[in-house]
């Protein structure tokens, strides 16, 4: 356990100076930090840069993935360089009572790496983006990734190997935000999420230590599904990796029609094949404009098979007997390859994110309710193409028990994700009316889905998010929220809150 206690509210000692000084005396450096402050408003200096409002770089290094918060800024910007910067930044922000927040790859739908609460940003932002080495240790099939690594570095790292963590579709999102929230991929079913091969971690806690965490610590459970910026700011994670060989990646795109029918079939492919196939299945408009009609709505299915091509093609033909398609790509490559396929861009612009968990599967009414709210979209200037989508996320992920790690949602086949996004030429009033649009799409799709929802993607206008997020290990979760951080400086408006 971490104790807390005996770190006092005293000022600290911030010059890089007096740290070598008190190294030199032999103390530890972050020793040296218990000091008192030499002068008021003064910052830890830092291996890597403290940047503040313009100096050169500040716009870009605040800059959050989702635009709608992209003019909100934190007061300065700590780039750590070392797990030392890392901890003399927490003990900063505390001892000095300063509100802060974590990014790594800056993708939080929610902005939670930019604005704790509202439209406000923190005084420090602590970002480890560029502590973002990876080591593979081939012979133990261990890969060693710091926190602020992404998916693209640890894919180029990997590459060289038939071996592999199961990660994410965006090459920009931050290994850190992926795997302490879960980390679902298009390996998920056959490997398990991301959090599942974690074998340990190092983190920066409140009381400024640095410790590894893993096997039975608590804190480890709390980390695997928990979301990132609750317990401490993470250096660095060891995975298990699992060997990969050539697989069958597919994107399918049906003529408009027969929408439910072919979700409805699509489903039951992926559940009777659970561990071998991965879809991320949808329905979308083909053009933009308000109020789509049914018959300019196509069904889309992109994925990988973990077999041969002509095995998928046998599981597929009563989807392809159903309606014709417009498009049918279907290839039979190696796993890097698929990786490479599979990607996804980064939305633009703007956007709001909602999503919930399905257990079996969205029933033919939920489908049909889905499609009606598609045909309601009130417009804007941006095709909608993620208005409705089914990530397959049992096989594999249902092997652990819900209380086994954090990541509850044990008992689920699918995240059914819905979207708004707009550009800076929307006025407010097209935002207001897509997102009033959302709110109602959402709330009437639930009698068709679980009360819960993937931490991973957010939402600041979730009802009941606490238990939407961690269900049944609430509590546990709250009860080492409290034994960690019982000050609670690691706040944001969807943060555990101690017990
Ligand atoms: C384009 C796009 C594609 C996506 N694709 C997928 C996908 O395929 N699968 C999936 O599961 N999710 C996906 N997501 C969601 C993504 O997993 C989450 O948004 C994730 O939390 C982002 O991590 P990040 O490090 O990039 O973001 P950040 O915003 O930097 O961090 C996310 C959260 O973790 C905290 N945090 C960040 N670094 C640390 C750290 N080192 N220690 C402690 N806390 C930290 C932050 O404070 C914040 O609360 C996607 C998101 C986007 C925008």
């Amino acid at each position: 356990m971490a104790d807390s206690s005996h770190i006092s509210r005293r000022r600290f000692l911030q010059t890089s100076a007096a740290v070598t000084a008190t190294a030199a005396a032999g103390l530890s450096p972050l020793a040296a930090l218990a000091k008192p402050v030499a002068r008021h408003n003064s910052h830890p200096v830092l291996d890597g840069r403290w940047i503040e409002p313009g100096q050169e770089g500040f716009a870009m290094a605040a800059w959050p993935n989702n635009a709608r918060w992209g003019s909100v800024h934190p007061r300065a910007i700590a780039m750590c360089a070392t797990e030392l910067d890392v901890q003399k930044c927490v003990l900063w922000a505390r001892n000095e009572r300063k509100t802060f927040l974590i990014r790594s790859g800056g993708h939080n739908y929610a902005a939670f790496s930019t604005a704790p609460f509202g439209f406000t940003g923190p005084d420090l932002l602590i970002d480890v983006k560029a502590m973002n080495a990876v080591t593979v240790d081939r012979e133990r099939r261990r890969v060693f990734v710091q926190g602020g690594a992404n998916n693209q570095d640890v894919a180029s790292a990997l590459r060289a190997f038939p071996l592999a963590v199961p990660s994410g579709r965006c090459p920009t999102v931050g290994t850190s935000g992926l795997v302490l929230g879960g980390g679902w991929g298009f390996s998920a079913t056959h490997s398990g999420l991301t959090c599942d091969s974690l074998l340990e971690t190092n983190i920066v806690l409140a009381n400024g230590k640095l410790e590894t965490i893993s096997g039975n610590d608590e804190l480890f459970w709390a980390v695997r599904g928990g979301g990132g910026g609750n317990f401490g700011v993470h250096t660095s994670f060891t995975f298990q990796l699992s060997e990969v060989h050539d697989v069958t990646t597919f994107n399918i795109v049906w003529k408009p029609g027969k929408q439910v029918e072919l979700l409805s079939k699509l489903q039951a492919i992926q559940n009777a094949n659970a561990t071998m196939i991965s879809t991320r299945s949808k329905a979308r408009p083909s053009f933009a404009g308000a109020r789509p009609s049914r018959n300019q709505i196509v069904v889309e299915t992109l994925g990988v098979y973990w077999g041969k091509q002509n095995e998928l093609l046998e599981i597929l033909a009563p989807l392809f007997a159903m309606h014709d398609t417009q498009v049918k790509d279907i290839y039979e490559v190696d796993y890097w390859r698929a990786r490479d396929y599979l990607l996804t861009d980064d939305p633009v612009g703007m956007y709001q994110i909602k999503n919930s968990y399905v257990g079996e599967a969205l029933s033919d009414d939920g489908l049909e309710n889905m499609l009606h709210w598609m045909t309601q979209w009130p417009g804007g200037s941006l095709r909608q193409d993620n208005m409705g989508i089914l990530f397959a996320i049992g096989g594999k992920v249902r092997n652990k028990k819900p209380e086994e790690t954090a990541y509850v949602h044990r008992n689920s086949n699918y995240i059914y994700e819905m979207e708004a996004s707009w550009a800076p030429i929307d006025k407010q009033l097209v935002v207001d009316r897509q997102r009033d649009w959302l709110a109602r799409y959402f709330a009437d799709m639930q009698k068709y889905v679980q009360p819960e929802s993937y931490v991973n993607f957010p939402d600041r206008d979730l009802p009941n998010w606490q238990h939407a997020y961690y269900g049944r290990n609430l509590p546990k979760l709250s009860r080492i929220k409290t034994q960690y951080d019982r000050e609670n400086i690691f706040k944001f408006a969807q943060s555990i809150p101690p017990a």
